[in-house]
């Protein structure tokens, strides 16, 4: 019997699976289903909320824009409560998550990538988590990219039992309010925020529009930014990196951009790391310095 093309070339399908996180996954994807079957619209609420506070404070504005980027300044206890957030979603401590992106941003589209679609669409997406080789279990490998967090010994402890503070909130969800939200709040709410932050590694790297010229295959999407708090103007990223805003026009709706000009306003964040030069737009439409800087 031939095989799918898709199986050919995705090198998920090439690697033994690892079987810990690949059965929590399978868990979770069913604990999202039996979710439909329990709803309420207080259930539903949680889990929007909880989604904000894992997926936009925690990963957009701390895990990504703070801890790998460093694109703005904050207090130190900000910093810790950002990182707790992240924890959330389930995506692992901050050690392997801002050496793994920042590998991803050494590497993009070449070899040692960690998540490149020229390896495949499903390997970009999950493959890359769920199989033997992925290299988030290569943790000695990825040590050399978090010099400076490998210092603080919060995010040694985090990074070492990032899987409590989702599993305290389970606990007290359960006791408090019953399964019901423990199913949406938990099971359903992570599922979603994990394939939203799963969308940024593969469909922003095949689908979309291209701002700026830059050299892999980084796309902006409308559709992944809404889902994901702003994180889908991702080849407007790849090209400013260090920038905390990624939706650099008016209308690329950056939630979490949004928060940080919130801390902003209340001296919680500060020292932005917005692009300087003029950058010149699709379309012949430029947008001015002026319009990225925080007024
Ligand atoms: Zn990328
Ligand atoms: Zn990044």
């Amino acid at each position: 019997m031939r095989m799918p093309a898709i199986f050919k070339r995705d090198k998920t399908f090439g690697q033994p699976v690892e079987w810990v996180t690949t059965l929590f996954m399978i868990l979770f994807h069913i604990g999202a289903i039996a979710a439909l079957f329990m709803f309420s619209w207080g259930a539903l609420a949680l889990a929007v909320l909880l989604w904000w506070i894992a997926g936009s404070l925690g990963i957009g504005m701390g895990y990504h824009r703070l801890l790998t980027h460093r694109g703005y300044k904050a207090p130190k206890w900000i910093e810790y409560v950002l990182t707790v957030c992240g924890t959330l979603a389930l995506e692992g401590g901050p050690i392997a998550w801002v050496a793994t992106h920042r590998l991803h941003h050494q590497n993009t589209d070449k070899e040692g990538d960690p998540h490149s679609p020229r390896d495949g669409g499903f390997w970009a997406h999950t493959g890359w988590i769920i199989t033997g080789k992925a290299i988030h279990n290569k943790s000695q490998e990825l040590l050399p990219y978090v010099p400076e967090l490998r210092k603080s010994k919060f995010h040694v402890w985090i990074s070492k039992w990032h899987w409590v503070p989702i599993s305290v909130l389970g606990l007290i969800l359960l006791v408090s309010l019953g399964w019901q939200y423990v199913m949406w709040g938990i099971f359903f709410r992570t599922v979603i925020g994990l394939h939203t932050t799963w969308l940024v590694n593969s469909a922003t790297h095949m689908w979309g529009s291209r701002r700026f010229p830059t050299h892999d295959t980084s796309r902006n999407s409308f559709w992944v930014a809404m889902l994901t708090f702003g994180e889908g103007w991702h080849n407007n990223h790849h090209a400013h990196p260090q920038s905390p805003r990624h939706g650099l026009a008016w209308y690329e709706f950056d939630l979490n951009w949004y928060g940080i000009r919130a801390l902003c306003l209340v001296h919680l964040a500060w020292d932005l790391k917005l692009p300087q030069r003029k950058l010149r737009a699709k379309n012949n439409d430029t947008i001015s310095a002026q319009a990225f800087q925080a007024k």
